[in-house]
Formats: structure tokens, sequence, C-alpha cells
């Protein structure tokens, strides 16, 4: 393996996979850093597998603009590369008639992003494009859809392979200073540093760590990640429903919600709440929770139909969960030329994977 690098990308999670995609393809000498022997065993293959629209996100935050452009980007991406997505539309449920006016504020939010395809529809419309949903109306996001993240990052992976990146597998990112006007880093596993121009640090639930590193003082700069388990329970009976369907949103997440996957298969999840670790156990007990929540719109569910599934995390920067926008930052004005900051990448981070990727590489010197 070389030892000098244009760029050095660390984690191949689905964002890290696109960057270094992308910056192998614009014709960079890349090598991409994994702790695990393989890509996406974190969070990139620990979600609920949908493309989303852009709906949610204030107007104007990267979330919201990323995601519109992402999720354009990313359906175009796939049907060229032969990955796996489907069109499935979502619907979002009132269940009581305080959600009412709630779906008529997302919908104007979601148009002020720009999301086409919004409309509102009465409970028997909600009714009839997902059976057995009782909802008393619904806003319809037709945009909205499912996608093999597997399949994804093995495009992605396999793109950049060809462009020339190297991937080191079960090779950490240990420690980074300044040099030569780039970056010794020092990789777990390897006897001599590796040096690099630029890095981009694209660690997911490790990035706060990756990018103290360096020297920075993540308190100082907002980057301190907190750690929200997600859980999933997956659905016995199958149900004839094709689409998503969400609740109305609560704070921590987008709340309980029906999606399937390429298979058919029907689950329900995340919930949300905050742990230390990165433990991925479930806990069978909140089948209770997770029923009482959807048994609102699908009132036929009984508990004894929901199975534990998997679970993710979600790296957060608000430690009560609330609202914060995606960090990408080129490190320049903390004294770091060329270092690159992924941080916070939490949902719809795999929506916006590509435009994640086209942001870090602009801000690349
Ligand atoms: C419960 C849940 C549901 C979600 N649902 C959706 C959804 O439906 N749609 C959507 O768009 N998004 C969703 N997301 C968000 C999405 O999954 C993430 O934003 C996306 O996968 C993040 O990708 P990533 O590459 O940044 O992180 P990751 O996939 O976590 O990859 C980071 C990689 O960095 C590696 N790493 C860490 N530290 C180091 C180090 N020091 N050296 C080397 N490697 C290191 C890790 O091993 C890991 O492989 C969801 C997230 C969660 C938790």
């Amino acid at each position: 393996m070389p030892s000098r690098f244009d760029a050095v990308v660390v984690g191949a999670g689905a964002v890290g996979l696109a960057v270094a995609r992308k910056l192998a393809l614009s014709g960079r000498s890349v090598l991409a850093l994994e702790r695990h022997g393989r890509h996406g065993l974190e969070t990139s293959s620990r979600n609920s597998e949908v493309v989303h629209s852009g709906l949610y996100y204030p107007k104007g935050s990267l979330k919201a603009r990323l995601c519109l452009e992402g999720n354009r980007r990313l359906y175009e991406y796939c049907r060229e590369r032969g990955v796996f997505v489907r069109n499935t539309g979502k619907l979002v449920v009132a269940c009581s008639e305080d959600e009412v006016p709630k779906l008529s504020e997302l919908k104007a939010r979601g148009a002020a992003n720009g999301v086409e395809g919004l409309s509102l529809v009465d409970g028997a419309e909600a009714a009839r494009r997902a059976p057995g949903v009782k909802a008393l109306a619904a806003l319809w996001i037709a945009s909205t859809g499912i996608i093999d993240s597997e399949e994804l990052m093995q495009a992605y992976r396999s793109d950049a392979e060809r462009a020339g990146a190297i991937f080191l597998w079960g090779g950490a990112l240990t420690g980074a200073a300044r040099k030569d006007g780039g970056y010794e880093l020092q990789i777990s596993g390897e006897d001599e540093p590796v040096w690099a121009r630029c890095v981009v640090n694209s660690a997911g639930l490790g990035a706060d760590a990756v990018a103290a590193l360096p020297g920075l003082d993540v308190d100082a700069a907002g980057c301190r990640l907190h750690y929200f388990k997600g859980e999933y329970f997956t659905l016995k009976r199958r149900r004839p429903i094709e689409t998503l369907v969400y609740p109305v949103p609560a704070t921590h997440g987008l709340g309980i919600h029906l999606t399937i996957d390429r298979q058919g298969a029907q689950r329900l999840g995340p919930n949300a709440f905050a742990v230390k670790s990165l433990d991925y156990d479930i806990d069978a007990g909140h089948a209770v929770e997770f029923w009482r929540a959807a048994s609102r719109y699908l009132p036929d569910l009984s508990p004894d139909e929901l199975m534990p599934g998997t679970t993710g995390i979600r790296p957060k920067l608000s430690a009560d969960g609330t609202f914060r926008d995606f960090v990408v930052a080129e490190e320049s004005a903390r004294g770091l030329p060329g270092w690159v900051n992924l941080v916070g990448i939490e949902s719809p981070g795999l929506t916006c994977s590509l435009t994640l990727a086209d942001a870090a590489a602009a801000l690349l010197p």
C-alpha cells in the first residue's frame, strides 16, 4: 500500500463509501479506513431503508436541502446501477382530531422545502391506499420509497474501487497530526503512519472521537455525539399494505412507523431512547409500547404479532434528541485546513449519501 494519498476517508458506511467514490472518480488517490472487517456493519445496515422526501426538516437546513436533492439523485443512481429501489409513497396518518391540522402544517413545511407530490387525503382514501389502516385523514407523500442499503453500499464500493480507491479493512484511525501541509495518520495494525493532504471524517457513531484526534475541541465545535437507540419489531402476519405508514411525528424521531422491505416483510419502528454504549440488543418487553403506538392506526394489531427484530443507534448532536442539523465542516478556521468533519449524520443520512459526498468534496482544496 502506498504511504501518501490525496485523501483519506474515515469510515466505510454508506456516507464514507459515497465520499470515497466521489473523490476517486474525481481523480484523487484515496485510502478509505474502516475499523471493521467489511463495509456497513454499523448504522448503514441498521436503519429503516427509507428514501426520504425532505418533508420534516426546517426550511433552508442542510437536512432539507441535501434530502430533497438526495432523494432524486438516489433514485437516479439506483436505476442506473441496478440497485433495488421502489417508489412506494408514504402516508402520514392523523388518528385524533388534534393531529389533523398538523398534516396541513407538515404539507406546508414540505412544500416550502420544495417537496413535490404532497396531497391531503381523507380516512377512506388512506384506507384504500393502505388496507387495514384507520385514520381520520392523512398526508400522501409520493416521492418516498424503500431501498436495499447493502446493494447501495456495494455499488458505491465497487465504483470507488474501480476508480482506484484502496480500502483498508480492520484499520481504525487512532491518531492524526498536522504535517507537511497535510496530516500524518496512525492506523491500528499498521506499523508506519500514512500521510494525506486531506481527511474526510465520516465515522458515524465514532465521528466525534475521530474529530478530536487532530486536536479539535469537540464540545466547543458543537460536535459531541449522544447515542439514541431505535428498535424494530417485525410483524408475523403480513398485511396487503404496499406503502409506508407513519404517525404524525414526535420529538425524538418520526414515531413508530410501518415499513416494508424488498421481500415484503413488514416491520414497526424505530422507537428512540438514549444509550451510553454501542449495544445492539433489543428489549422484547418493548413490544407492548410498539403495539400501543401502532394500533392507533392498525386497529387489528395484536401484541403477540410482534417479533423482536434489529436495532440501530442514532449519532445525535443534541442530548435531548431535539433537532440539530448535520455538521458538514471544513476546519481551516480551527487550524485544520483540508480536514472535513461529517458529524451528526443521523436520518436522513442514507438518503443524503450522494449529496453529503458532493458537499464534502466541494469543501476540499
Ligand atoms: C434507527 C435508524 C433508522 C434510520 N432510518 C433511516 C432511513 O430510513 N432513511 C435514511 O435516509 N436514513 C436513516 N437513518 C440514518 C442512516 O442510517 C445514517 O445516516 C447513515 O447510515 C449514516 O452513514 P454513515 O456512513 O455516516 O455512518 P455508519 O454507517 O455508521 O458508518 C460509519 C463507519 O465508520 C466506522 N468508524 C468509526 N470510527 C472509526 C475509526 N476511528 N476508524 C475507522 N473507521 C471508523 C464505523 O465502523 C462505521 O462502519 C436511520 C438511522 C437509524 C439509527
